[in-house]
């Protein structure tokens, strides 16, 4: 892999015209998005795709969305979608949701990882649109970490990770969802949910049935070929160990008078946390998922820089985007949940 001194570049004109430059050449380059940071290439080009990976250290295996900035692009990436397809984009583009169609033939297999589908998605972020519109480029991209961190969600925490493997990394200021986009496999009359993001299930109701695969609230097992293959990868672990505690306030507090030690850290609700014996987090109010997507990320990587050894986090409800919010937890946790009872005892 080259080596480069990265450049950290607010998202003005100048940068974005330099930064389309790049990726006209077959350089990858970091973006935002309004779901989380990027890491664009050229989708038609395989030998920039493969950048992509490398920079990521991305299993071969796992896919990547292919982001557009005009309807007229969905036709011409994909091979004769449905109907349902163009009434999705008419619903919730531009935004966080990514469709999973049959890919048309100028779709590289190395974007596809050797599926015969691709994901694409119209991003709402303005600097997300301008850098595709100037680069005039279907613009392949993964979430800008190394792969199995936290994903980004501020240039900086993009820094952290691609300082040195990339040449440019364009500063938009933070994310405004937090966490990646929806994805979903688009059949003629209902869709199957994959990951759950900005767009929420109960959106997506609005317009048509949806099936949520096993693969978003369970473990997938070693060596089952999955539909969409990010979902058998661990993802966004902090080098902790994350754990989910269902149960009451009250009995997460007895809980963590018993788990309390060097390295052990909380993450809970706003204004739970200076009533805890160990230091604490607060991700957002209980019934505010939406900043708890925004904060998300944000906090695990905190962990990381805190020197956390073990986590203990307070379990999200799952309506709308809460329900993405709990499917990365369940990741970074490796799915290990604790139950308690209202004396604050694991059953
Ligand atoms: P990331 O780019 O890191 O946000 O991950 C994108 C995720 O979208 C992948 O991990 C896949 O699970 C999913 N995805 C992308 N393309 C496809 C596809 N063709 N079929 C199924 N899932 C896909
Ligand atoms: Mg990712």
């Amino acid at each position: 892999m080259e080596k480069w001194k990265t450049e950290l570049a607010p998202a003005d004109e100048q940068n974005l015209a330099r930064a389309a430059e790049l990726l006209q050449k077959g350089e990858v380059v970091g973006f935002p998005t309004e779901t989380v940071y990027g890491l664009a290439g050229n989708a038609l080009n395989p030998e920039a795709v493969e950048k992509i990976f490398l920079a990521k250290g991305r299993p071969q295996d796992n896919p990547l969305i292919v982001h557009i900035a005009s309807m007229d692009m969905l036709p011409v990436l994909t091979n004769n979608p449905p109907e349902l397809a163009f009434k999705l984009a008419k619903a919730f583009w531009p935004g966080p949701m990514t469709m999973v169609l049959p890919k048309s033939d100028l779709i590289p297999d190395v974007v596809s990882a050797g599926l015969s589908t691709v994901g694409i998605r119209f991003p709402s972020s303005k600097v997300a649109q301008a850098l595709i519109q100037k680069s005039a480029l279907p613009l392949a991209a993964p979430s800008g970490n190394l792969s199995g961190r936290p994903s980004p969600t501020t240039a900086a925490h993009m820094m952290e990770d691609m300082d040195g493997r990339i040449p440019m990394i364009l500063d938009g200021g933070p994310c405004s969802v937090g966490v990646e986009s929806t994805v979903i496999g688009v059949g003629t009359d209902r869709v199957r949910l994959y990951r759950p993001g900005g767009i929420t299930v109960e959106m997506l109701e609005e317009i048509c049935p949806v099936e949520i695969d096993p693969g978003v609230l369970h473990a997938v097992e070693a060596g089952r070929k999955v539909a969409s293959p990010g979902m058998k990868y661990r993802h966004y672990a902090p080098k902790a160990d994350v754990q989910i505690v269902e149960g009451s306030f009250p009995a997460f507090r007895t809980f963590m008078e018993q788990q309390k030690g060097e390295g052990v850290y909380a993450i809970v609700f706003n204004g739970e946390e200076n009533s805890l014996p160990v230091p604490a987090l607060a991700f957002g109010a209980e019934d505010d998922p939406a900043a708890q997507a925004r904060l998300l990320f944000d906090l695990l990587r905190e962990c990381d820089e805190l020197g956390a050894k073990r986590v203990f986090v307070r379990s999200p409800r799952v309506t709308g985007i809460g329900l993405a919010v709990y499917n990365r937890l369940l990741r970074a946790a490796a799915f290990q949940i604790v139950h308690l009872n209202e004396s604050g005892v694991a059953e």
